[in-house]
Parts: C-alpha cells; sequence; structure tokens
C-alpha cells in the first residue's frame, strides 16, 4: 500500500550539523539491561530499530569513566579503547539499514553508584548520593573539573572511533553531571562554576565547545536537557531552563529536550497521555533554530504530522513506541497504519533495566529476544507441517498464540468461553486508568482479523469432551487465573474468618461488585493492582483502608516508574494506607491486623475485605485432559500444552511471551541446555 500523503512530512530528511537523518523518526536513549555486557544482544536489538526505519537510533547513557560507574546497572561503557569494539558493533549494523548512530555519553556524579569501581563518587559539592547508597560524593576541584572534561573529549573521541554519527552530551533526569552543576540544591560552588546561572552553566558549555572541536567535524553535536524538574526553585525550572536555552541555542546541532525527573519523562499511560509534554517544550523552537526532537509516546502519525506542522519539534523522539513497535516507521511509510502495534504505557520495558535483566515488552514479546533466540519482530518461520491448532481461551496468551500461529500459516481456531475477546486484558482495562491496555488485544485481534486460516468461536466453553472431539493435531490451554478468596498468599497461608465471612476479591469488582464499605484492601501482592483497585473503589464512593504487609502501598511499580505517582494519587484520593501489617482475621465487622516486625494486633472496624493476595491458575480443563491421556492418540492429538496464566499467574507481559513463545517453538526441536544463546566473557581490556 501507499503511504498516505499527509504522512510525506514525516519522511523528509533533515541536517544534523554534519550530518543526515533519512527521516523525522529518532529512537532517543533508553536503558535495556543489556548494555555492556551484552553487546551482541544490544546491537541486535537496535539493529531492527534502524530496519524499521528509525533514522537515528541511540544507545542509552554511556558511561565514559570508572568514576560514573553505574553498577549494578547495565548500561554502556566506553572507559578505555577496550570498549569500543562493543559498540561499533551496533554502529555497524544500524548502518547497515541506512541509519545514522547516535551515542548518550552521561557521567552521573553523585547519581552513579561506583559500586564495580570503588571510586570516590564526584559531585559540584559535597553530597550524599542520589539514591540513599552509605556513601557521599565529594566535591570536584578545578582540577577534577578539567579531568571530567578530558575523559568527556576521550569518551567523544572513542565513540568517533566507534562510528557514531551523533554525540550527546547529556543534562537529563537529575542523573548527569552538567545538570548536577546546573541544580542549585547540588551546587553550593563560589567559584566560576558555581552562583550565578552563566558560572551553574559553565560546564555544560564547556562540554558542548570540547564536544564539536574533538568530533564536531564528522559527528553531529546534540544535547538532552531536562527543562523542568517540577520541584520549584529548588530544581531547573522552565523558566530558567528558556535562559539555558537561550545562552546555548546555537551551539549544540540538535536539541532532544524532556522533563526530570525519569518517572516524568515516561510516565505510563495510567498518568500521562500521548504528547503530554508538549506544554512544557512548545516554546523550545522559538529560542533555537537548530534542530528540536522531543518525546511524549507517541504512536498516532497524526499527533506527530501535527507536532511538526505546528512547530512544537523537528524530530519526533520515541523510546517506548520504538519498543513495542521497531517497525512503526516502516508501518507509517507503507501505508500500514493498522499493523501500528501501539505501546501501552505499562513500563514494563523500563523494569528490565531497573531489575538488571535484559528489556521486554508487553506488546513487542521480541524485545530482547533479537540475537538471543533470533526473534524478529515481524519475520516468523513457516509453519513445520499441516497442522490444525486448537487454542482455548482468548486472553493475551491465547491471542498472541492464534495470531503467531496463523503468521507461521497453521491452520487456527480459537476458542473463548465469553462474547469478548481479550481475557483479563479487557477486564482489567476497564479499571481506572488502564484503557490503553486494550490495545494488546485490539493489535492482535486486528490481525487475526485478517488471517484468513485463523478461525474464532466466541462464547464457546469448552470441555474436554469438546477438545477430544475436535480432530485438532495440537491443543493449547489458555484459560487464564482467577484471584484466590481464601487469604493465601506471601504472608499468610489462610487468614481466619475468610472461610465464614464473604470476601471479596480483584475479580469481584472487574465483575462490578463493589464490597461495602468502609473497605479494608489487604495488599499482599505489591504490583498495580491494589492501587487502581482503591482507586476504582473511592471512584464508587467507598472509604478505603489500604493494608500491606510491605514498606509502602504498591512496592514493586519502583520498576515500572509508577511508585511516586501512586502514592500522590492515593494520598489525594483520601485513601487511608497502613504499611508494615499483616491481615490476621476478619469476623465480617471489624479486621485484626498485626505489626509485621512485634506482631502487636489491633482491631480496625470495616465493612468488608478487598482480598488482593494471589491468584490460581484456571487449569480445570487441563487437568482433566491431563487424566484422558490416553484417549489423546486416538483422537489424533499430538500435545496439549498449558500457557500464560493457566500455567503460572503472572502479569500481562508474561502471558503475551507465553503465547509468542509456544507459536515459535511449535515443531521445534529443542535440545538441553539454555533454550537462547548467551554471550560468554572471555577477557576484558
Ligand atoms: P492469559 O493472561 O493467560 O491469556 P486470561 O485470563 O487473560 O489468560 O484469558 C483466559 C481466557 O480464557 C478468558 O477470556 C476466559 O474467558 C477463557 N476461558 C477460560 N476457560 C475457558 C474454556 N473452558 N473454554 C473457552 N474459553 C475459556
Ligand atoms: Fe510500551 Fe509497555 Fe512495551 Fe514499554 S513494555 S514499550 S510501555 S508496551
Amino acid at each position: 500500500m501507499a503511504r498516505d500523503p499527509r504522512y510525506d512530512i514525516l519522511f523528509e530528511p533533515i541536517r544534523l550539523g554534519p550530518v543526515i537523518a533519512r527521516n523525522r523518526f529518532f529512537q532517543v536513549p533508553h536503558c535495556n539491561g543489556m548494555g555492556h555486557a551484552m553487546p551482541e544482544a544490544h546491537a541486535a536489538m537496535r539493529e531492527v530499530k534502524a530496519e524499521g526505519g528509525w533514522a537515528v537510533v541511540s544507545t542509552e547513557e554511556c558511561e565514559i569513566h570508572p568514576t560514573g560507574d553505574l553498577s549494578p546497572f547495565i548500561e554502556a561503557r566506553l572507559w578505555s579503547d577496550a570498549d569500543i569494539p562493543a559498540l561499533a558493533l551496533m554502529c555497524d549494523k544500524v548502518h547497515a539499514h541506512g541509519s545514522l548512530a547516535a551515542i548518550e555519553l552521561a557521567h552521573n556524579g553523585p547519581a552513579a553508584s561506583n559500586l564495580y569501581s570503588r571510586d570516590v563518587l564526584l559531585a559540584p559539592s559535597h553530597q550524599p548520593q542520589k539514591y540513599g547508597f552509605p556513601h557521599q560524593a565529594r566535591m570536584m576541584s578545578k582540577q577534577d573539573i578539567a579531568a571530567f572534561r578530558g575523559w568527556h573529549r576521550a569518551a567523544a573521541l572513542r565513540a568517533k572511533q566507534a562510528g557514531f554519527d551523533v554525540v550527546y552530551i547529556y543534562a537529563g533526569h537529575d542523573l548527569s553531571l552538567p545538570m548536577h552543576f546546573l541544580q542549585r540544591r547540588r551546587n553550593q560552588r563560589s567559584d566560576e562554576y558555581g552562583g550565578s546561572l552563566e558560572n551553574r552553566l559553565r560546564l555544560f558549555r564547556e562540554l558542548i565547545e570540547d564536544t564539536k572541536d574533538a568530533v564536531g567535524d564528522r559527528c553531529a553535536v546534540a544535547v538532552r536537557f531536562a527543562i523542568e524538574e517540577f520541584l520549584g526553585a529548588d530544581g531547573v525550572t522552565m523558566e530558567e531552563a528558556r535562559d539555558v536555552v537561550a545562552m546555548l541555542a546555537e551551539l549544540p546541532d540538535l536539541w532532544d529536550i524532556n522533563v526530570s525527573a525519569w518517572h516524568e519523562d515516561s510516565a505510563t499511560s495510567r498518568f500521562a497521555q500521548e504528547a503530554s509534554q508538549e506544554p512544557f517544550i512548545d516554546w523550545v523552537k522559538q529560542v533555537t533554530s537548530k534542530p528540536v526532537v522531543g518525546v511524549g509516546r507517541f504512536t498516532s502519525p497524526d499527533t506527530m504530522v501535527s507536532q511538526l506542522r505546528r512547530g512544537v519539534l523537528d524530530m519526533i523522539g520515541a523510546a517506548r513506541p520504538s519498543i513495542a513497535d521497531p517497525f512503526l516507521p516502516r508501518k507509517i511509510e507503507e501505508g500500514r497504519i493498522e499493523d501500528i502495534r501501539e505501546c501501552i504505557g505499562c513500563n514494563i520495558c523500563v523494569s528490565g533495566d531497573l531489575t538488571m535483566t535484559p528489556i521486554r515488552c508487553t506488546q513487542n514479546p521480541t524485545m530482547g529476544e533479537e540475537w538471543r533466540k533470533g526473534w524478529h519482530p515481524e519475520g516468523i518461520a513457516p509453519r513445520h507441517a499441516d497442522e490444525r491448532i486448537l487454542i482455548v481461551g482468548a486472553g493475551p496468551a491465547g491471542l498472541e498464540a492464534a495470531r503467531a500461529l496463523g503468521q507461521r500459516g497453521y491452520e487456527v481456531h480459537l476458542a473463548e468461553a465469553t462474547r469478548e475477546l481479550g481475557g483479563r486484558v479487557s477486564r482489567e482495562a476497564k479499571l481506572p486508568g488502564l484503557a490503553e491496555w486494550a490495545r494488546v488485544r485490539d493489535w492482535r485481534v486486528g490481525q487475526i482479523d485478517r488471517l484468513p486460516n485463523v478461525t474464532v468461536y466466541r462464547e464457546s466453553e469448552l470441555k474436554a469432551d469438546d477438545v477430544l472431539a475436535f480432530d485438532a493435531d495440537n491443543v493449547v490451554i489458555a484459560t487464564g487465573s482467577h484471584w484466590r478468596r481464601d487469604g493465601f498468599g506471601r504472608s499468610n497461608t489462610a487468614i481466619a474468618g475468610f472461610d465464614r465471612h464473604p470476601i471479596f476479591t480483584p475479580d469481584d469488582v472487574m465483575d462490578g461488585k463493589i464490597p461495602p464499605g468502609p473497605v479494608m484492601l489487604f495488599d499482599d501482592d505489591g504490583f498495580y493492582y491494589g492501587s487502581v483497585l482503591a482507586e476504582a473503589l473511592r471512584a464508587a464512593g467507598q472509604d478505603v483502608l489500604f493494608v500491606t504487609p510491605a514498606d509502602s502501598p504498591a512496592s514493586w511499580t519502583a520498576n515500572t516508574l509508577e511508585f511516586p505517582h501512586i502514592q500522590k494519587r492515593l494520598r489525594e484520593l483520601e485513601v487511608e494506607i497502613i504499611v508494615n501489617h499483616n491481615l490476621v482475621a476478619f469476623d465480617g465487622a471489624a479486621a485484626t491486623i498485626a505489626d509485621v516486625w512485634s506482631g502487636r494486633t489491633r482491631e480496625i472496624a470495616c465493612a468488608s475485605v478487598l482480598s488482593v493476595t494471589a491468584r490460581l491458575p484456571n487449569d480445570g480443563l487441563y487437568q482433566d485432559l491431563l487424566a484422558r491421556e490416553g484417549e489423546w492418540e486416538p483422537a489424533g492429538i499430538k500435545s496439549v500444552t498449558s500457557i500464560g496464566d493457566a500455567l503460572a499467574p503472572g502479569a500481562i507481559v508474561h502471558a503475551v511471551y507465553a503465547g509468542h513463545r509456544y507459536a515459535r517453538e511449535l515443531g521445534e526441536m529443542l535440545g538441553a541446555g539454555p533454550a537462547f544463546r548467551r554471550e560468554i566473557i572471555r577477557s576484558a581490556g
């Protein structure tokens, strides 16, 4: 199909200093949990972005010196010449598809850890390490500043040698020295690097000048600058940022602008909509004539065009939309808008970096598997044989299995008990703030609708007899899970009184049953459910007491950057919060909670309990079929496999991955040992 002419503007080349980007799609720096430790995996992941049409593909933060060591987080690294080949690998792969390779040089000062290098942390002034580590950063002397400029320059030269076309100076997210020097709260110096804005900006300016001087002949020099920190006078404010942009306006070849901190920049769809940064960044182009790139979880080509036409941005920056769909630009270019796998804004991708493991994505199960499993976001092997597959359950696992098996060319039959497809995704997307999650269902249903070899049966609850009579070669059980009502979870095997009084579960709330208030919401789970359900109950007018054995509500959401937003939201909604307490009994009118450290108990009156503890697989059908294994062969069945929540309840990302993995591996001879390639380090420079 031809491209819609209204999107032509997105494909106009643009000059960035000495280089030219072939279109307006810019994959801005994003972490990935692979970095310097997994260079092959990293390069392959960046390569699919270039292949998918992103004109510029950037690394994540790249450490330039051991004093800015980010361990245990795994970022890029250019400490010495020995680090060049790993990054040259990425440049070669990005160049092979006609794209530019960018690198984000970074020294995180007091936000580094130095856990690996054991060096002393550096900062504009003496101060504690940012994340609560028990060591401080020391004030940099003038000699330190000169040395730092030398390290940055050396790293820029190494980047050029590796083949990069765009070299960043990073002043964002409260994570890097040029920004730390700018912040009054971190910079109490009285020399020419402290005090006035001109002085606090000096290091940033010098780094741009140094980098232009070192590599500007062949590389574009970009700055990544956070123009609002939401901290009032303690942080960079938009007012001050205007002066900064005005003072440095024409110095860099490209302005990449965003807001800080990271959780504000990469807010989930629960807390920020597409293009939500526009009110903060729309003035930058009036202050500089240099190209401006910005982000906003852009997935709609019309929104992108509007950003360019209205003069907000010159290039469409994206991290998450490029993760969910590395082929987004090509799909727009080829007139295949409906094929775009839109990011749902869940930040599971971020959790890869924060848990120090390879990046994964809810929408794109191939993310992070490009090299180690050879998975491609668009390509998949043809079917191994003319087989007929029956999938039971159309949640994210069943839908993805049906889609990918259909893509492979199998004859696929997908049976769903209810009228609505999507399983848990359809149910959860109706909870406050989670509407965008329906994209997981919508993209898959859209793809399946166009596959003539996939048949969907709604309102078709299958029993073992139905499955055995279906004449399928392979059966996939993707029947999902349900929340437990007995209190079993991390903290309890059972809770006294749960067997005698009606207890509500998240399934009840999703079924529209609102517990009578005041409600004690017992969250022994720690991810998003508790806080979302609290919002739903408040919206229904109930008083909510949120009790958790953890140190804070929703503690795992620190890995999706939602934690601060959730804490704020719960307080805005006047949800009462009691942490470090376990629920030990409920008598129908009051609950007994116990301090997890002292064991001291107290009684709290409540009309109902909403128990968010753990789930159980809906594995009745699977168990019935296992019990009748002797009938499989006569029925022509070669395999029965349970996947997704029906095997072990997890997050939506796990269900999608399970469906995809099943489809990839059907008919493959899998040997013993790890199911993926590993990068084994033999020596280090
Ligand atoms: P997952 O996250 O693993 O995909 P979900 O809970 O989202 O699981 O989806 C499971 C789906 O399976 C639900 O839509 C449910 O209605 C459906 N289902 C459960 N049991 C049966 C059955 N026996 N026959 C058909 N569909 C079923
Ligand atoms: Fe988007 Fe979620 Fe994928 Fe991240 S994990 S790219 S937020 S869909």
